[in-house]
C-alpha cells in the first residue's frame, strides 16, 4: 500500500483550515482523508480517528481537549466537523470505572462535547482517549482481517510483526475494548500500533504523519506476506463466463426480488421491498464455483463493524435450475424460508441473556450467493445496497485470500448476535423515514417530454428509483444528468422505443439489472397528429397507431409476465386523455388511438387484478411545458392550433385555461400528482379514470 502523505497537500490544509480550526485539526482532516480514500483500509463509514489538542474556554484558559471522528461519519470527504470535540480531563478518568454499559458511555460522552449541538462521536471515542499518543488512526484494514479470521491469528501476527505490535484477542468495541487497549499499551508502550483480532489495526504518532505512516507500513507488511503465501488463485471446479451469469441474473433477479419482500398485511401498502445490486465478475464466479466456496464463503463477516450492513451470515443459493422458472422460484423461496428460520433460531438462542431491548430485524439475507450467478446484495435503496455490495466485494476477496493460505474463522455467534443487536449500532443508521415510495423502482416512459419528465421528478422527490425512458438521445441524457444532480444514484436513462417489442423487453431487463425489479410502469410515450379525416395520411395514423397502441399493448405485456415473476403485485398508471371522452375536430387520429390504448390498460386492470396489479389511467387536458422541458405533444400540434384559432402560444394557453370549470392551467406537476395517487395506492382503486383538467364536464368519464 502507498504511501500518499505529501508535504505540500499538507501545508495546503493547515492553510485552509487551520485559521479558524486550528493546525491540529486540519492535518487530523487531511490524513483521515488519505485513509478514507483507500477503500482497503476502511469501508463505508468505518474505522475512526482523533488528535488530541487544546481549546481556549470562555473565560480565556486553554483546555486540554480530544477530537474523534462522529459516529457514522465517512473518513473519505471529511470535514474537520466531522470530528467532535471532547473536553479530554473529564474522559481519561473514566478508565478507572470498573464497568460502563453504552448508555451509560453514551451519556459521558455527551455530556463532555465542547459543542452542545455536536455530533455523538464514535463508539471507540474512549479508546481515542485512553490512549496518550497525540494523533491515533484506527482502520478495519483488509489485510489485517486477512491475517486475523483465523484459528492461529494471534500466532501469525505475532510472528509477521514482531515486537513492533501489541496483539489483542477479540472484545466487543466500547467501553470494555477501551480499557483492555490502554491496558495492553502499558505493558509495551514502545509498540507501533495494535492488531484487534478479527477487528482491525490500532497505530498512533506524535505527528498525523507518524501516525498514518505507521498504518501503511503495517498493513503493507501484512500485504507482502500474504502475497508470499498466496502463490496461486483457487481453481473453480466449473467456469462461468460473466455474460451467461448476467443473463441468468436478469431473470433471477424479479423473482428473488419477490421472495424478498416481507409481506405487511397492509393491502394498500403490501410489501416492504428491497434494492438489489449485483457482483458480478470473473473473479467472484470463480470463487464462487471453487470446490471450497461454500464453506469458505458462506461464514461470519470480516469485522464486527460490516454485521449491520450484512447480517451474520450470507445466504447462499445453488444447485438452482435457471431454465425451469417454477421450479426456480419454489427453490429460492424454500432457501430463504429457511435462512429466515435459521436467523429466527439464531435470534432466540441469544436474545434472552441480552441486556438490549432491541426488537427482532427482518429475517432477510443481506448478501446471497449464488454459484454461476455471482453475488447479490439487498438493501432499502440503492445506496444502501450498494454499500453491502462493496463490502461484500471486499470480504470475498479477502476470503479467498485466507482459504489459499489456511482456513477461516470469522466471530463467534455470540459476538456476532452482541453486535447486531446493539442500540449504539444501529443508531447510525438511523437515517431519515423512509418516503412513501423509497423501496420502489418505476419504470415512465416519454420521459423527456414535460408530463414524463413531470413524473419522473415527483416519483424522485417521494424516494423512488425512476429507469426514465426514451428514445435514444441527448434529450435523455440531458434529462438523466439533471435529475442525477438532485436525486445521485436513484435515476436512469434507458433508451427505449416501445414500437419495438424486444427494445421494450431490453429495457425491462436494463432495469431489472439496475436495481432487481420493477414495481411501477407509467405509461406516458405519445404522438399526435393534425389532421381531418377528408384529408388524413393513412401513413400518419399508422405512425400514431404504433405509438399509441402497439406501444401501450407491448408495454403492457411485458409488464404483465414481469409482475408474474416478481409476485409482489404492482402497479400501472397509463397517461391517458380528456380526449378519450371528448374528441376534438381534427383529433381522429390522436383520440382514436388514446381510445384503444385507454380500452387495453382497462382490460389489463381485469386481466392483472388477481395478481395485485392496479391499472389505472390519468387523463389530462392540454399540457404546456416549461422552458425547460417542452411538451413534445404541443411542439407537434400546438402551431397549427394557433394558426386556427388565430392565436399566439400565450393565447392558446388562456384559450385552454379558459374553458374549464376552474379556469386553472393544467401543469406537468399536476399529473404527476394524479400518478403519484395510483403509486401509492391511496384507495383500492383499478380500472379507473382521474381526469385532470380543471373540470370539463363533457370529458368527466361516467
Ligand atoms: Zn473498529
Amino acid at each position: 500500500m502507498k504511501n500518499r502523505w505529501s508535504e505540500s497537500e499538507a501545508s495546503e490544509y493547515i492553510a485552509k483550515f487551520g485559521e479558524i480550526q486550528g493546525k491540529d485539526l486540519a492535518l487530523r482532516t487531511y490524513a483521515s482523508r488519505l485513509i478514507g480514500e483507500e477503500s482497503a483500509l476502511v469501508l463505508h463509514g468505518g474505522g475512526n480517528t482523533s488528535v488530541k489538542s487544546s481549546v481556549t474556554d470562555v473565560f480565556g484558559e486553554q483546555q486540554p481537549a480530544i477530537f474523534v471522528k462522529a459516529s457514522g461519519h465517512d473518513l473519505a470527504g471529511i470535514e474537520p466537523e466531522g470530528h467532535t470535540g471532547l473536553a479530554l480531563d473529564d474522559l481519561q478518568p473514566l478508565r478507572s470505572v470498573p464497568e460502563l454499559p453504552d448508555a451509560a458511555m453514551v451519556n459521558e460522552l455527551r455530556t463532555h462535547l465542547l459543542g452542545a449541538g455536536a455530533a455523538t462521536p464514535s463508539i471507540e471515542a474512549l479508546l481515542h482517549a485512553f490512549l496518550p499518543q497525540k494523533f491515533i488512526d484506527h482502520t478495519h484494514a483488509d489485510a489485517i482481517l486477512a491475517l486475523t479470521n483465523r484459528p492461529d491469528g494471534a500466532q501469525l501476527v505475532a510472528e509477521i510483526f514482531g515486537d513492533e505490535v501489541i496483539v489483542l484477542e477479540y472484545i466487543l468495541p466500547g467501553f470494555d475494548l477501551s480499557r483492555a487497549v490502554a491496558d495492553a499499551f502499558d505493558q509495551k508502550p514502545q509498540a507501533k500500533g495494535m492488531v484487534l483480532m478479527k477487528h482491525g489495526l490500532l497505530t498512533w504518532g506524535e505527528t498525523a504523519q507518524q501516525s498514518y505512516v505507521a498504518t501503511i507500513e503495517l498493513v503493507s507488511q501484512a500485504e507482502g506476506w500474504l502475497k508470499k503465501v498466496v502463490s496461486q488463485a483457487l481453481k473453480p471446479k466449473e467456469t462461468t463466463s460473466p455474460k451467461l451469469a448476467l443473463q441468468r441474473y436478469r431473470k433471477l433477479a424479479p423473482v428473488l426480488r419477490g421472495c424478498l419482500a416481507i409481506p405487511t398485511q397492509n393491502a394498500d401498502s403490501p410489501y416492504r421491498r428491497f434494492i438489489l445490486q449485483p457482483l458480478i465478475g470473473q473473479p467472484v464466479l470463480d470463487l464462487l464455483g471453487s470446490k471450497q466456496g461454500r464453506e469458505m464463503l458462506q461464514s461470519p463477516p470480516l469485522t464486527s463493524d460490516h454485521l449491520i450492513r450484512t447480517k451474520p451470515l450470507p445466504l447462499w443459493l445453488n444447485d438452482l435450475q435457471f431454465d425451469d422458472a417454477d421450479r426456480l422460484r419454489e427453490q429460492i423461496a424454500a432457501a430463504i424460508a429457511e435462512y429466515a428460520k435459521q436467523y429466527d433460531a439464531y435470534y432466540w438462542r441469544h436474545a434472552e441473556e441480552s441486556d438490549e431491548k432491541l426488537e427482532r430485524f427482518d429475517a432477510m439475507p443481506r448478501t446471497i450467493l449464488i454459484p454461476g450467478v455471482g453475488a447479490v446484495c439487498v438493501g432499502r435503496d440503492k445506496k444502501d445496497a450498494g454499500i453491502v455490495r462493496d463490502i461484500a466485494a471486499h470480504t470475498l476477496a479477502a476470503k479467498a485470500v485466507i482459504a489459499a493460505s489456511g482456513s477461516y474463522e470469522g466471530l463467534s455467534e455470540k459476538h456476532l448476535f452482541e453486535m447486531e443487536y446493539r442500540g449504539l449500532q444501529h443508531d447510525k443508521l438511523a437515517a431519515a423515514a423512509e418516503k412513501p415510495l423509497h423501496r420502489s423502482v418505476a419504470l415512465v416512459t416519454g420521459a423527456c417530454g414535460a408530463i414524463g419528465s413531470g413524473i419522473c421528478h415527483e416519483l424522485l422527490a417521494n424516494g423512488c428509483h425512476v429507469a426514465a425512458t426514451d428514445l435514444l438521445g441527448d434529450q435523455l441524457e440531458s434529462l438523466a444528468a439533471e435529475f442525477s444532480q438532485e436525486f445521485s444514484e436513484r435515476i436512469i436513462a434507458v433508451p427505449l422505443d416501445v414500437t419495438d417489442e424486444a427494445a421494450v423487453e431490453e429495457g425491462f431487463a436494463q432495469v431489472i439489472e439496475a436495481w432487481g425489479g420493477i414495481d411501477l410502469i407509467v405509461i406516458n410515450a405519445g404522438l399526435a397528429h393534425v389532421s381531418s379525416l377528408a384529408d388524413m395520411e393513412t401513413a400518419a395514423f399508422r405512425k400514431l397507431e404504433q405509438v399509441n397502441v402497439e406501444g401501450t399493448l407491448h408495454m403492457l405485456s411485458a409488464a404483465a409476465r414481469h409482475f408474474k415473476a416478481q409476485g409482489t403485485g404492482g402497479d400501472i398508471v397509463l397517461i391517458s386523455t380528456k380526449n378519450v371522452f371528448a374528441p376534438g375536430a381534427k383529433f381522429g387520429a390522436y383520440s382514436a388511438t388514446k381510445a384503444a390504448s385507454h380500452q387495453l390498460a382497462r382490460i389489463a386492470s381485469l386481466e392483472l387484478a388477481e395478481f395485485d396489479v392496479r391499472v389505472n389511467m390519468v387523463a389530462p387536458d392540454g399540457v404546456f411545458g416549461d422552458a425547460k422541458h417542452k411538451s413534445g405533444l404541443w411542439a407537434e400540434v400546438g402551431p397549427d392550433r394557433m394558426r386556427a384559432r388565430g392565436l399566439d402560444e400565450q393565447g392558446l394557453e388562456e384559450y385552454y385555461r379558459g374553458r374549464n370549470l376552474l379556469k386553472q392551467r393544467i401543469t406537468a406537476e399536476h399529473v404527476a400528482k394524479a400518478v403519484m395517487f395510483f403509486a401509492t395506492r391511496q384507495t383500492p382503486t383499478t380500472g379507473a379514470t382521474i381526469p385532470v383538467d380543471g373540470g370539463l364536464p363533457d370529458a368527466t368519464p361516467r
